[in-house]
């Protein structure tokens, strides 16, 4: 397995057999599939089922899931069904990852979470994924780094979380292939974000921030600008940070101060802590 932090090694993570060809096709690298309920955002507490998807080019200084970054040759799918746990080949077809989800209910057919890695990799996925589910809505949970992805997508899904990354809380992208469209710079984030926003703007969506413990309120301020500014009547979900590779959690008062200035730009806004975390389901 390669190691997550092995950044020269990640130019040449992704197998052949899964991208970058595999952007238009219907075959992503599934991470795992299982179901919980949603600890985060606008659906928080609905029981869904979540297909976590393996490749992120971004490094989140509090990332939860780095063994989500590469997508190594030999990756393995954990497919978390209520007849038992088992692993399969991650390179999985739409058709297949549609099974897994079905196999992993406990009862009638659940909202599935897309979620990784940065599922908006595997945008052609995500439209063929869609027409095997049934009922069951299709909520993406995204970095909003990539807007031409998104625009490819977002008329399948029932609900986009969209989150606001700090540039200041990111390390340097590591891309899965050449030119996979990463911003950089902070122009370059505002102007993927901006373009996200306004996508998901007016549509079953939401945005979702952390707050970590060592910054001052005004960091976030321009996030809270572009959101008034592309799409005022958003949601905005506050997640306090949890403490997570020395990340230290916010205060209470930073976290009303924060909530305070979104406030001030007429937002909606709402605090809520990551709720799967506080009951320790995965
Ligand atoms: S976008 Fe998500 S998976 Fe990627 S580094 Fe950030 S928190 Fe981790």
């Amino acid at each position: 397995m390669l190691c997550c932090f092995d950044r020269q090694a990640a130019q040449h993570a992704v197998p052949k057999a899964i991208a970058p060809s595999r952007m238009t096709s219907h075959i992503a690298p599934v991470m795992e599939v299982f179901a919980s309920i949603q600890g985060e955002g606008a659906y928080v507490g609905e029981p869904q089922v979540f297909l976590r998807l393996y490749g992120c080019p971004l490094r989140c200084r509090w990332c939860d899931t780095p063994k989500s970054w590469l997508v190594a040759p030999e990756a393995t799918a954990r497919i978390d069904a209520k007849d038992g746990t088992r692993r399969a080949p991650a390179g999985a077809s739409a058709f297949e990852a549609a099974i897994w989800v079905a196999q992993c209910e406990r009862g009638a057919p659940r909202t599935v979470s897309v979620t990784g890695g940065e599922p908006l990799m595997w945008p052609d996925f995500l439209v063929a994924l869609k027409s095997l589910l049934g009922r069951r809505r299709l909520h993406l949970e995204t970095a909003g780094a990539h807007p031409q992805a998104l625009a490819r997508v977002v008329d399948v899904c029932d609900h986009v979380s969209l989150d606001l990354k700090p540039d200041f809380d990111m390390e340097e992208p590591v891309p899965l292939w050449p030119n996979d469209g990463t911003p950089r710079t902070r122009e370059e984030w505002s102007a993927a974000r901006r373009g996200c926003l306004a996508l998901v703007a007016d549509r079953d969506a939401c945005a979702k921030l952390v707050v970590a413990g060592d910054r001052a309120p005004e960091d976030y301020a321009y996030l809270f600008d572009e959101v008034e500014h592309c799409a005022p009547r958003l949601p905005v979900y506050l997640t306090p940070a949890s403490p997570v590779g020395g990340t230290p959690a916010p205060t209470r008062a930073l976290v009303d101060e924060v909530a305070e200035m979104a406030r001030d730009r007429d937002l909606l806004v709402r605090v809520v802590p990551q709720v799967h975390r506080l009951m320790r389901w995965p």
